[in-house]
This record gives structure tokens, sequence and C-alpha cells, in this order.
């Protein structure tokens, strides 16, 4: 049985992906950080307790910030593949929190880097390692970007994804181990965090439709972003990590809106104008902002035999859909005489 270890298991990505590798039987592994209230709720239904002979995924207490804790995980778990996906991973709190941001994007990736090398010397196997790049890396370059676009990387938490990006080629290249860079465009879900626009839309729309709240605070409705389903997206970092030579990809639907758009789509949808409900917040536009990403798949596509199955119109139905209900679910906590929290309102 194949192991795999997932930095970031409690993520969007992470809980995606590991659907995917326990439905293909993998035996999976999860560094989870400590926090101070449960933060498991995106991999709950597929825990066993690991008593249960049934259980297949494998929870660890552990941090990029902390090397000597990631060198044990791997001498625990002896995994055959290692996807990257932890990260402080939101670009307008990097413009906050820089120096923690590129502690855990970019030298949390050398940390494990190095853990790997050591790995792999001492019990000489090789591992197949995947470094979650983003479409951030390329910032300010003229859409539509590729593997071969030139980096021009606009925020604290794109230039450390550039260094996590360069160290994995550096190690690829210095010490011939496995390792694959997926540069993802935005992929959302009904998982997304709750401070991306287009999950900060969709859960405000929610809201307003069952009449919880009427207005959300929004930045720059100009930017376009080349928005796919997580759940595709996933599926390109395990293909990557399946091929004869580990290479970089980019993974994006090669399609992009505005977030005036996206707006338009899922408000239209619920049957309301966006316009009503929109208010614009000098808070959320950032010192630096990347104005248009568009990806170009096409190595992809062809090397890996990877496509996006999941449309624009559908990723948007999906998300409002499943926002709806959510609401629907606060409504009546809330006519019950529960607090509901109006966190989308304060969110970045
Ligand atoms: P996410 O939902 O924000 O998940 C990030 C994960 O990293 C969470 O499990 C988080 O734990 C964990 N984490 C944060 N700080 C950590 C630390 N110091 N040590 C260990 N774990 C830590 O992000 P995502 O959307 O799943 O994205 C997955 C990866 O792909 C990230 O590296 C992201 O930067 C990158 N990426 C994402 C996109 C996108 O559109 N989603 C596009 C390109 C690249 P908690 O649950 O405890 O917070
Ligand atoms: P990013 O591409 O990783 O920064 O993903 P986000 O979903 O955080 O932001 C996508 C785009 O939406 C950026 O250009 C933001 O400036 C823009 N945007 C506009 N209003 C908001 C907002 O209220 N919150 C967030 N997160 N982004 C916003």
């Amino acid at each position: 049985m194949k192991r795999a270890l997932i930095t970031g298991i409690t993520g969007q990505d992470g809980s995606y992906l590991a659907e995917l590798l326990l439905k293909m039987n993998y035996q999976v592994y999860g560094i989870v950080r400590r926090a101070s209230t449960f933060n498991t709720d995106r991999i709950d239904h597929l825990y066993h307790d690991p008593h249960d002979p049934k259980a297949r995924l494998f929870l660890h207490y552990g941090d990029l910030s902390d090397g000597t804790g990631l060198r044990r995980i791997l001498e625990r778990v002896h995994p055959h593949e290692i996807y990257n996906l932890a990260a402080q991973s939101h670009v307008k709190v990097s413009f906050e929190e820089p120096e923690y941001t590129a502690d855990i994007v970019g030298t949390g990736t050398l940390r494990l880097l190095e853990a790997l090398r050591d790995y792999q010397t001492a019990h000489g196997v090789q591992i197949r390692y995947y470094q979650a790049g983003s479409s951030e890396m390329f910032g300010a370059a003229r859409p539509p970007q590729n593997e071969d676009t030139p980096f021009y990387p606009r925020s604290p938490y794109a230039v450390s994804k550039v260094a996590a990006h360069w160290y994995a080629v550096n190690y690829r290249e210095s010490y011939g181990m496995f390792i694959c860079n997926g540069i993802l465009f935005n992929h959302e879900s009904p998982r997304r965090g709750e401070t991306f626009v287009t999950r900060k839309i969709t859960r405000a729309l929610g809201r307003i439709k069952v009449g919880l709240q009427d207005k959300v605070y929004l930045g720059n409705l100009d930017a376009k972003r080349d928005w796919g389903f997580a759940g595709d997206y996933v599926e390109a970092m395990w293909l990557m990590l399946q091929q004869e030579r580990p290479d970089n990809y980019v993974i994006a639907t090669g399609e992009s809106h505005s977030v005036r758009e996206f707006l338009e789509e899922a408000f239209g949808y619920a049957g309301l104008d966006w316009s009503d409900h929109v208010e614009i917040d000098s808070r959320y536009f950032r010192p630096a902002d990347v104005d248009h990403l568009l990806g170009d798949p096409s190595k992809a596509m062809h090397g890996l035999r990877w496509k996006p199955k999941v449309t624009f119109e559908e990723l948007v139905r999906m998300m409002v859909d499943y926002d709806l209900e959510l609401a629907k679910q606060e409504k009546t906590l809330k006519d019950a005489g529960h607090v509901v929290a109006l966190r989308g309102v304060a969110g970045n």
C-alpha cells in the first residue's frame, strides 16, 4: 500500500487530495498544526479512530516552522510521496505578516526539503515530492502565463512562493531529487477559506438571500483571475508525481473573469442584483495587486493528459448552492436564539 504525506491537510486542497488518495487506496498521513480550537473540519468526514482496522488516514502534529518535528514525522511515516501544501496562503495577510509568511512559505519549504534530502540519503530511497506553487508568482507578468513566463511577484506571499519554487528546482538539479512544482492558478470550492474573494462573495450572498445580512464590503472588482475547481486541481498534483521525470506544470482553465463578473454570475444565479448589496471598502485593497492572471495549461494537458472538468458557471453555482444551504442552517439557529457570527463581513 502506498503511503502519502500531506502538509496542509486541513486546508481546502489538502482535504480534496486526501479524499482522492484514500479513494485510490493510499494510506494518507497528514500534518496538522496545533491550535486551541479544532482545525480539522474539512477532513473530519474522512477520519476513523486509529484503532479501527478501516483507518487509513493518520494525523501527526507538526509545523513548517519546526524542522526537527518534520524529520521525526518522515522517520515514522516512511512516505512514498510527499505533497507540500502547507502555507500562510492569503495574499492580503502576507502584507500584514510578511516575516511569518516568508518563514512558512519559503523557509518552511527549505526545511522540508532538507529533512527529505537527509532522509533519502540515510535510507537509500527516492521519494516523490510535490511543491504547491502559485500563479501569484507571475504577478505582473503579461497574460497568458505558462511555464516559461518570467516571475514578477507582487506580494510577500508571492515572493516567498518564488523562493520555494527555486529551492525546489535547485534541490532537483543539485541532488537529483524527484521534485515537481505545480504552478496552480486560483482554485475554489465550497471548502475555500472564507476570506478569499469567491467564497467571501458566495458566503455573503447566501446570508443576504435569507436575510441575515444586507451588504458585503469588497476591494478591487477589476482584478481578473483564472478560477478553476479545487477537486480538479488535486488530480493534477497526483498525476505530476506519477510521471517518469519530475517537472514544472501550469494548472489552469485557460479562461479568466473579473471579480465583477463573478459577482454578476453568483448574484444573477440567486435572482439578485449585486450592485444593491456590494459596497467598496478601501481596507480590502492591497498595497500592490495582481491585475490579470490567465494560465496556459497546454503542457499539463498534453504531458499529464489533465484537463479541468468543472466550468466557471458550474463552479459559481456549486459554491452558491452550498452557501445558501449553510445560510439557511444559520438562519434556523439564529431564529432559535443562537449567536451566528458574521465573519464574512469583517474578512480580508
Ligand atoms: P489553505 O486552505 O489556506 O490551507 C493551508 C494549509 O496550510 C492549512 O492546512 C493550514 O493549517 C496549513 N498551515 C498554515 N500554516 C502552517 C504552518 N506554519 N505549518 C503547517 N501547516 C500550516 O490553502 P489551499 O487553498 O488549500 O492551498 C494549498 C496550497 O496551495 C498552499 O500552499 C497555497 O498557498 C497554494 N496555492 C493555492 C491556490 C488556491 O487558489 N487555492 C493557488 C495556488 C497555490 P490550518 O488549517 O491550521 O490553518
Ligand atoms: P488571490 O488571487 O490569491 O489574491 O485570491 P483572493 O481571492 O484573495 O483575491 C483575488 C482578487 O480579488 C484580488 O485581486 C483581490 O484584490 C480582489 N478582491 C477584491 N475584493 C476583495 C476582498 O474583499 N477580499 C479578497 N480576498 N480579495 C478581494
